[in-house]
């Protein structure tokens, strides 16, 4: 009798172990040591993707040119299909370089109905958690380092603060930048769901600009994400 001990239906099976194996090495969070069978549970969140800006509205300006509504797309999309990978359900804000405007005919007409629909789609959507992913910049280029912003919905602050200390753990050791209650961000203080704005960097350092742009920064950074998002969820649902 032959044992089959491999074989290509298992390879999703290995994959996700080897991923969770990875976040947890990476990102050292106990919650993620849950079993792949409970991450893969289907629950009742979808995990609302923003990629910040887009369209006529660029954001930032790298140093070396780059808009930070690139960026922000190239870092949403690979969340995307990470946080698909793990089972989770997902929404993308935008999936390509556009304003999600509906309505105005100046510019700051469009930006205020493009902050509106993201909104829309965060209120109108079940079991809604938002990442919001931008990126900082800053006059003086000596500054670096992640930063996350939370809005007052029950959960965001503690789900913000887990973000902060894995970014801190992970990429930027030595970091004293803490997690900060969302003022003046339009989106923050409008959604009623759960949720995150993380500044993954600044586009105004050299050096950190170079890793924001890179694939291996990018995966890293998605990988964080990705596990404390996760994370969260599984506590939510475990407490429903
Ligand atoms: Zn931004």
């Amino acid at each position: 009798m032959k044992r089959v001990i491999f074989s290509f239906r298992l390879i999703p099976i290995y994959g996700l172990v080897f991923l969770l194996t990875i976040l947890v090495t990476l990102v050292g969070n106990e919650a993620i040591q849950t079993s792949a069978e409970t991450t893969l549970r289907k629950g009742n969140h979808t995990i609302v993707i923003d990629a910040g800006h887009g369209g006529e509205d660029g954001g930032a300006v790298s140093c070396t040119g780059v808009p930070e509504s690139a960026i922000n797309l190239e870092i949403a999309l690979r969340l995307n299909d990470l946080m698909k990978f793990l089972g989770f359900q997902t929404k993308m804000i935008r999936t390509e370089d556009i304003s999600v405007y509906t309505e105005g005919e100046s510019i700051a007409q469009k930006k205020i109905s493009d902050l509106k629909e993201r909104v829309k789609v965060c209120n109108e959507t079940d079991g809604a958690v938002l990442l919001s992913i931008h990126q900082n910049t800053f006059s003086d280029s000596r500054y670096s380092g992640a930063q996350v912003f939370y809005p007052t919905t029950a959960g965001s602050e503690d789900f913000a603060k887990a973000l902060q200390a894995a970014l801190i753990r992970t990429i930027n050791p030595g970091s004293k930048r803490t997690a900060k209650k969302a003022q003046g961000i339009y989106l923050l203080e409008q959604i009623q769901c759960p949720g995150i704005l993380v500044e993954c960097g600044f586009l105004s350092s050299h050096t950190e600009e170079a890793l924001l742009r890179s694939v291996h920064y990018q995966k890293k950074l998605c990988c964080i994400i990705a596990a404390v998002t996760g994370s969260f969820i599984l506590d939510a649902q475990t407490n429903d």
